[in-house]
């Protein structure tokens, strides 16, 4: 407990300026959907960290625990790290006193098993948790993920949709030919939504069963998507 209280105030100190943090953030939404943008919002607003399956699989790996041990194979197979290693693995994450007073989920819960078993780590935290979906029609998603180009020479990134360069296919800065990544063609667009459809669907219905889903127009600028997050928060001080 007194842990607890320290770490709070360490955070308090080390965010003067920072609104007080809305508890736990769980944001849902396809690819493309503008979670990770969102998100990167959320944390420079409130001093809360962001926190990605993802990240804490590679952390776990990189450090050799135990936990990282059994999912490093997993991993290594291209299949699903199962939800008795993820889970603890989100857990001891959640236990840091960074995340005392809140933080932003970004790609967890995938499956119904893991937004139950959060649930249950957030209550045991005391932590209030909120539901976004950002709802992005498909056909703009597709725009979103398909019409992304990068120069390989300044890493610059286009839209040929929303951000094109003045000159067709190549860098406004250094006149590179402008590059596709191979996972954002369009075989593997449409692919990555359908998985997203299948597996995201029931913690979707998870969370809209139970009145806690927040439905968010993602079909607009980041900024007033993050306007309209914002005022679905609780007040801040
Ligand atoms: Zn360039």
């Amino acid at each position: 407990m007194l842990s607890v209280v320290l770490a709070t105030c360490l955070i308090a100190f080390e965010n003067p300026a920072a609104p007080s943090p809305p508890g736990a953030v769980i944001l849902l939404g396809a690819p493309g959907a503008g979670k990770g943008t969102q998100a990167e919002q959320l944390v420079k607003r409130y001093g809360i960290p962001s926190i990605s399956s993802g990240d804490i699989l590679r952390d776990q790996v990189k450090r050799g625990t135990d936990l990282g041990r059994l999912a490093d194979p997993i991993m290594r197979a291209g299949q699903l790290v199962p939800d008795k290693v993820l889970n603890p693995m989100i857990e001891e994450r959640l236990s840091r006193p960074d995340c005392a007073r809140g933080l932003v989920l970004d790609g967890y819960p995938r499956t119904v098993a893991q937004a139950e078993a959060l649930d249950a780590m957030l209550q045991k935290k005391g932590l209030p948790a909120r539901v976004f979906l950002l709802e992005v029609p498909r056909e703009a998603l597709f725009k979103r993920l398909t019409g992304r180009r990068t120069c390989p020479v300044c890493k610059r990134n286009y839209n040929i949709y929303f951000v094109p360069p003045r000159k067709e296919g190549a860098c406004d800065n250094d006149g590179a030919a402008l590059v596709q990544r191979p996972d954002d063609r369009e075989e593997v667009i449409r692919e990555r939504l359908a998985t997203f459809e299948k597996q995201t669907q029931p913690v979707i219905e998870y969370y809209s069963r139970q009145r806690r889903l927040i439905a968010l127009n993602g079909d607009q600028a980041p900024e007033k998507v993050f306007e309209d997050m914002v005022a679905k928060l609780p007040p801040t001080r």
